[in-house]
């Protein structure tokens, strides 16, 4: 088979180039092909930037996911930071760091993955680095804009906010556990709540928001950790009215997981965890606003720690 080592490196430019090719934007004033690119956010934005790596055998293996979804989910990472930003995106860089033996068709797809990500949320590439490495490594540098000084953070959580959550939680492990079971690849990319974060920061009122990937439970620490002055507070939470992924709890059973555990601390969902002020809209309300399902989890209290879960899962992920 043909692999990475039959083509020089401004072929392999040559062909990323390609898959983008049909990609413009008119804040992208030079793309590929330069020294470096030019990126022209609106005046009174901010500029949002923000990176994540994926790493063969540390973050995906090629036995449990097809390239398409492992190109998909490399932008998708980094959109789902933009998102917890409230940003939208401007464009992304991509280096890429590949073995000599990777086949085209995986290095191929793998591009188109990422291209279809692109242009499904409006984020072109607009230039990166190619270099040699022991495994595939996708890092992704994602730009995005907001109005200046809306930028949702993680700080600002105050005691007596209501506590939401996007979508559902604990399919992207479920789909992981069964992928390792041998029970079939992980198929879905998580999908970033890119509409959903500019709405919130178009809200006033807002309090802090932060994506959900290494599980709530670990996630919310961190929205925790922002109080007032520095201060860290605690959360109630309503475990039975936590939203589960379709299907998790008797497929978790049939693998004698927990789901409660798969929901809180199984991460990588890429949903949105958010404080909103006591006085803010209903969950419902909420839902058509943000054009996604929101579900509210609990309220933020000011005495440190989580309560109401059965058992605080406290997983996470373990970098080293
Ligand atoms: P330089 O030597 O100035 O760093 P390169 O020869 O590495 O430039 O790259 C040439 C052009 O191709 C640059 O515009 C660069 O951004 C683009 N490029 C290189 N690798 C990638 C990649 N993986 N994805 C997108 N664009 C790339
Ligand atoms: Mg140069």
């Amino acid at each position: 088979v043909r692999c990475l080592s039959d083509y020089d490196e401004f072929a392999l430019i040559a062909r990323i180039e390609r898959a983008f090719r049909d990609q413009r934007s008119p804040q992208i004033v030079l793309g590929i092909g330069d020294d470096a690119a030019l990126v022209r956010p609106r005046r009174g934005e901010d500029l949002v930037v923000t990176t994540d790596a994926l790493v063969e055998g540390v973050h995906f293996r090629w036995e449990t996911q097809a390239p398409v979804t492992i190109g998909r989910r490399a932008l998708n990472v980094n959109l789902s930071d933009l998102a917890a930003m409230g940003a939208r995106p401007l464009g992304f860089t991509l280096a890429l760091a590949a073995p000599p033996s990777l086949p085209i068709r995986r290095f191929g797809e793998t591009v188109r993955g990422l291209a279809l990500a692109a242009r499904r949320y409006g984020c072109p590439l607009v230039g990166g680095n190619v270099s040699r490495a022991r495994e595939l490594s996708l890092s992704v540098t994602a730009f995005g804009a907001v109005k200046a000084g809306r930028a949702l953070t993680r700080r600002g959580a105050r005691p007596g906010d209501r506590l939401f959550v996007t979508g559902t939680l604990g399919g992207a492990a479920l789909a992981l556990a069964r992928a390792e079971a041998g029970r079939g690849r992980i198929r879905r990319a998580p999908e970033p709540r890119l509409r959903a974060g500019q709405a919130l920061a178009r809200m006033r009122k807002c309090g802090p928001c932060i994506d959900l990937s290494d599980g709530l439970v670990a996630d919310l620490e961190h929205l925790l950790e922002g109080g007032p002055s520095g201060r860290r507070l605690g959360a109630e939470l309503n475990a039975r009215g936590l939203p589960y992924a379709t299907g998790l709890r008797a497929q978790a059973a049939r693998l004698g997981l927990d789901a409660e555990a798969l929901a809180t601390a199984g991460g990588e969902d890429y949903e949105l965890l958010f404080a909103l002020r006591a006085s803010c809209a209903s969950a419902k309300v909420l839902t058509r606003r943000l054009q996604v399902a929101v579900t509210e989890i609990g309220t933020v209290v000011s005495r440190p720690g989580i309560s109401g879960l059965s058992r605080i899962a406290r997983a996470g992920w373990r970098h080293f």
